[in-house]
């Protein structure tokens, strides 16, 4: 089913054997009627929503370079620059939609960052990762499958290299092997939409060395593999959406979307051979983490961009609804705020741009510049939310709980003293102060804020790639040429 609905792609978690999910002490049966994870799930559903819209066909949809058949782009090998900046455009598309993370990029970025490095290293080393490569991303296609990349192992003490840590199962390895394939066991961290995969595909998380061939895995296990145990991350405000109520769904914010991050431990899982795609070419895995950690960086020119046009958006309205929208110097903040985030959305169009065809066939963004994107995702998005906050005034973090609307005696109260502007009554006042404090606070922070400084790297990575990446001897040469040094 290469284009399934949003309610098919319900139905396929539910088809899933259940998973071991932990949430706030407790073994969750079905993830999918829980309301914290249900929130996450509809902003992965509406991936496949948007697919289905006449609307948004040319920049959902993809063609298959491998089958010729129409597929959703989060499946897609990327084929040209324009493919890199659609891809762009998805991403500021569904961030505007959900107002958080949708999950599904990740999936994206691991299958292009895998398929360009299985092919070189069989080019090297004679050995067959592709071919196996390309049977899964058809498999992944036709299915219309949520891939969960997973790159960021548990780590233990960050000074010492994965043969170095006292217990060598905070970094994903090998523990046996078997003739028809591998037993995996470790943990991965801060793994986006886990429980709303359909599969992880593993890779390294850093340049192993000659004694660590065991840690230089990359593989694909089904999310519903025997073994597997969730830890879902507890998050800002996330037990908000246990209060059922119409009234409690306003101390949301968002009540519709929700994003979701888990950690995932990895109990000896068998990974049979035909889903092994590196094993302990270690002359790769720098490859494979630089690739996915480029692509990743380049979807942050988009997700955060979309997020961003809400947290503008917001804050014009709540200027207008306190009265106060045609003060310059509320102005002059929301012209700064777009000047930063369309910033962003150049650097993410940019290294699409600049993107070029890989070995294997498939576009690479320009490293570099995707590298600058990400770096100034890691500042841009916190002078935007400090921008909102002061706008917004301190009414997001002091009004009264939705459950006081609850009370009729309260609510008039609530009313009469929270009313904004002219025609600006208190409960939709409420209503944007709350998804303000969800934006730059509370759950959907957590992706704006913080993901927007580690999430496919730490600034630190940015910074040391870019020193990698540009000339410096070429820059030194043109100012010598300049000055007549003949060196
Ligand atoms: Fe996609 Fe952005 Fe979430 Fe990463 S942070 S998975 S790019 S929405
Ligand atoms: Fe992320």
């Amino acid at each position: 089913m290469p284009l399934m609905s949003a309610d098919q792609y319900r139905e396929s978690l539910k088809q899933r054997k259940p998973l071991k999910i932990y949430l706030l002490g407790e073994e969750i049966k079905d993830p999918t009627e829980q309301p914290i994870i249900k929130a996450s799930i509809n902003s992965v559903a509406l991936t496949y929503e948007l697919a289905q819209d006449p609307r948004y066909h040319d920049l959902m949809t993809a063609t298959s370079a491998l089958s010729g058949i129409e597929i959703n782009r989060f499946c897609h090998l990327h084929q040209s620059t324009e493919d890199l900046q659609k891809k762009v455009q998805m991403l500021r598309l569904l961030g505007q939609k959900t107002g958080t993370c949708f999950q599904r990029c990740v999936g994206m970025d691991a299958m292009n960052a895998v398929f360009l490095t299985t092919f070189e290293i069989d080019k090297k080393h004679g050995t067959k990762y592709h071919d196996r490569f390309i049977n899964y991303v058809k498999l992944v296609e036709e299915n219309d499958w949520v891939i969960d990349g997973c790159m960021t192992d548990a780590k233990g003490d960050r000074g010492k290299h994965p043969s170095q840590q006292r217990d060598p199962d905070v970094f994903v390895h090998v523990v046996e092997r078997k003739p028809d394939g591998v037993v995996i066991r470790g943990a991965k961290a801060h793994q986006t939409g886990a429980v709303n995969s359909h599969e992880h595909l593993l890779m390294p998380t850093l340049t192993m060395r000659e004694d660590e061939k065991e840690f230089a895995i990359c593989c694909a296990v089904p999310a519903d593999a025997e073994g597997i145990t969730y830890f879902y991350g507890r998050q800002s405000s996330d037990t908000r959406r246990l209060d059922a109520t119409a009234e409690g769904s306003i101390d949301c914010g968002n009540p519709e979307y929700g994003g979701q991050e888990c950690l995932i431990i990895f109990n000896d899982i068998f990974v049979p051979n035909d889903r092994i795609f590196m094993d302990g070419e270690i002359d790769f895995s720098n490859l494979l983490v630089e690739a996915f950690a480029g692509y990743h960086r380049q979807s942050y020119g988009g997700c955060k961009v979309g997020v961003g046009d809400v947290l503008i958006g917001a804050a014009a309205m709540i200027a207008e609804y306190n009265g106060v929208e045609n003060a310059s110097h509320i102005k002059e903040k929301i012209t700064e705020m777009n000047h930063l985030n369309e910033t962003l959305y150049a650097c993410g169009m940019a290294c699409s741009a600049c993107g070029t065809r890989t070995g294997a066939g498939n576009y690479l963004i320009d490293l570099l510049l995707a590298n600058v994107c990400k770096q100034n995702v890691t500042r841009f998005p916190f002078e935007i939310a400090r921008l909102l906050q002061d706008i917004a005034g301190g009414l997001f973090v002091t009004c009264p709980s939705a459950k006081e609307l609850a009370n009729p005696e309260t609510r008039k109260l609530v009313e009469k003293y929270l009313v904004g502007a002219e025609g600006t009554g208190a409960v939709n006042r409420i209503k944007m102060l709350r998804l303000i404090e969800n934006l730059v606070l509370g759950r959907a922070a957590v992706g704006y804020l913080t993901e927007s400084m580690h999430g496919a790297g730490s600034p630190q990575a940015q910074r040391i790639m870019i020193n990698r990446l540009v000339n410096m001897d070429e820059k030194k040469r043109l100012a010598r040429s300049l000055a007549k040094i003949d060196e």
